[in-house]
């Protein structure tokens, strides 16, 4: 079966509505934002469960842990007009990353 025969369908990635939601809290996941109650806690859970099942969100998960170092190092810098601009670039980075679209 040829990719054309295939119902039309949106070009969206392959993730699954779980990927979604662990996309969804991933920043904070990696920013240690869900520590601090019972909710987070259980958000918290849930992507980490995620996490261990799914190659992609580990992945992608690595590449924010990574962003994130480098968007710390250039938050140290005393230049912050071109601390702004490239924290907006890691920013729209990170967006497209997360949703698999520019934003
Ligand atoms: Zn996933």
């Amino acid at each position: 079966m040829r990719y054309s025969d295939r119902p039309h369908r949106p070009a969206a990635p392959s993730a699954t509505s779980e990927c979604l939601t662990a996309r969804h809290h991933l920043h904070a996941y990696v920013d240690g934002e869900l520590d601090y109650s019972d909710d987070a806690q259980t958000i918290r859970e849930t992507v980490a469960q995620h996490l261990v099942q799914c190659e992609r969100c580990t992945r992608l998960e690595r590449q924010l842990r990574a962003m994130r170092r480098a968007l710390h190092a250039i938050g140290t810098r005393t230049d912050d007009r071109a601390g702004g601009r490239m924290r907006d670039e890691f920013r729209a980075r990170m967006h497209t990353l997360l949703t698999g679209r520019a934003s």
